[in-house]
């Protein structure tokens, strides 16, 4: 995505404002819940943020990132980034209160945008791959569902070139809305069926898929470089859960191993409005 003059936001970026003082202490309230919930449908229909909460602090997505880590995310790489993208503004006004809790929340069309600890968690997983270990960063990456963005203006941050697909039309649109609001100038947005991959810019270092079915694509082992390493939510045999499993690419094959329970939409083959 080449960047473009910024669009009119329905309310202004101020981001990085500094930490401390009155909008510090506002911040640190912030990891609990914010405002009744009856206020949502007030929020929703203004046209800027409620002032005062903070949103835009720093300080609240350190906080966010400080929780992953007692959580267990351990890569200091994609606390980093999560610190450093402002989830709030990938969520409906009504929603910003809870951007930064450690939740999934709907994003329309019966999408989601993850979980903050399972998106660290892939990523950190990604890291582990032969040629991210060896680089430092992820490379080319592949994303099936950007659903409204999020992931990938992580991933961009720690990705060379990212392509993300999107088989929802109205959300691929909201992705790019943005990630443009973001500037962010080294992910392309493809609208189509990531079950297929993205075959024009394979070979990638890294795939990251946001939506599970019960086997793993085989355009997406194809387009795998090797050392790369792919890392997917997946059925498990018997049906009954979804877990993440995680695909290395060597020189003489695949190795597969399956990791921890996880929740996702599913994956869906085809592309819609
Ligand atoms: N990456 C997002 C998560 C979005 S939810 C985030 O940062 O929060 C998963 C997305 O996968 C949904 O938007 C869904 O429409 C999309 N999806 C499901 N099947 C798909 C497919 N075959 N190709 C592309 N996107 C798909």
């Amino acid at each position: 995505m080449s960047a473009a003059p910024p669009r009119p936001r329905k309310f202004p970026l101020r981001l990085d404002r500094v930490e401390g003082g009155a909008a510090g202490s506002t911040a640190r309230s912030l990891l609990r819940p914010q405002r009744p919930v009856a206020h949502a449908h007030v929020d929703a229909g203004r046209d800027v943020p409620p002032s005062g909460l903070g949103l835009d602090s720093v300080g609240v997505r350190r906080r966010m990132a400080e929780r992953l880590r007692t959580d267990g995310i351990a890569d200091a790489r994609v606390l980093d980034a999560v610190a450093g993208v402002p989830r709030h503004l990938f969520v409906d006004a009504a929603l910003v209160g809870q951007a930064y809790e450690d939740t999934s929340l709907p994003i329309g069309h019966g999408q989601t945008i993850s979980k903050p600890s399972v998106v660290a968690r892939m990523l950190e997983l990604l890291f582990g791959g032969a040629q991210a270990r060896r680089t430092g960063h992820l490379g080319r990456v592949l994303e099936i569902g950007s659903g409204c963005g999020y992931q990938a203006a992580l991933l961009a941050r720690l990705g060379s070139q990212v392509v993300s697909i999107e088989r929802l039309h109205a959300l691929h649109d909201k992705a790019r809305e943005h990630l443009r609001g973001l500037r962010v100038d080294n992910v392309r947005l493809v609208y189509g069926d990531g079950m297929l991959g993205h075959a024009p810019n394979a070979p990638y270092d890294s795939i990251v898929a946001a939506a599970g079915g019960t086997e793993l694509p085989a355009p997406w082992l194809e387009q795998l470089a090797i050392g790369g390493r792919l890392v997917s939510p997946v059925q498990e045999p018997d049906g009954r859960r979804q877990v993440l499993v995680v695909v290395d690419r060597h020189e003489d094959g695949y190795e597969r191993t399956l990791r921890e329970a996880v929740r996702f939409v599913p994956l869906k083959s085809g592309r819609d409005r």
